[in-house]
């Protein structure tokens, strides 16, 4: 068992980043992409673990430059959404591209396709409309859904892909990274806690 908090550097990484090299080090998700301030650090931890990755990657929006690395624990998987250079996704087209990274990060077939579709219409996302009719019906969403990671937007929030998924992330979370699994949730509970409010009072 890779003992995660004795990584040299290991508390410096931000939790979610902890959280997704987690889940694709121990198999539970194909790969993930991560932005962290300390791309050295995020690398070094990658080729501890032997972990494939990219070049990091930087991505100007809004002004700001914020870099990323891709990263995957099979190269089989690593190459299906990579340039022989190690770059990008840009072999497919949009929504094949959408398609290849959702198998990529391990969300359920089912979802991608609802994200793509919702893309190509310009819509709201069906999670959206769903997650309203939920909270008017029960008050409430699955607790599954505060062990997202933040790219990830399911069809539906009782999606049984997703929430068995959730539920093995879950586990795999706490077992390795306790204050990670709980980093994650805070940040998930405070944006569907917003949003419910804000459904909840128009
Ligand atoms: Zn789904």
């Amino acid at each position: 068992m890779v003992e995660y908090r004795k990584l040299p550097g290991w508390k410096k990484i931000n939790p979610y980043t902890r959280a997704e090299i987690i889940l694709v080090s121990e198999g539970v998700k194909p790969g993930a992409t991560s932005g962290d301030f300390n791309e050295e650090l995020l690398i070094s931890t990658l080729e501890r673990l032997d972990i494939y990755h990219t070049e990091p990657e930087r991505i100007e929006s809004k002004g700001k430059v914020k870099i990323t690395v891709t990263y995957a624990k099979l190269k089989s998987d690593f190459d299906a959404v990579t340039y022989e250079e190690g770059k990008g996704v840009e072999k497919h087209d949009v929504d094949e591209g959408h398609r290849a990274l959702g198998k990529f990060y391990g969300y359920p077939k089912c979802c991608v396709d609802q994200y793509v579709e919702d893309k190509k219409n310009s819509r709201t996302s069906r999670f959206v409309e769903k997650m309203k009719e939920l909270i008017e019906k029960e008050g409430e969403y699955p607790e599954e859904l505060e062990y997202l990671v933040p790219s990830m937007t399911p069809c539906d929030p009782k999606c049984p892909d997703t929430l068995k998924t959730l539920r093995t992330w879950k586990e795999t979370l706490e077992k390795h990274d306790p204050d990670a699994a709980k980093a994650l949730r805070r940040f998930n509970k405070k944006w569907l806690e917003e949003y419910l409010e804000k459904n909840l009072s128009k």
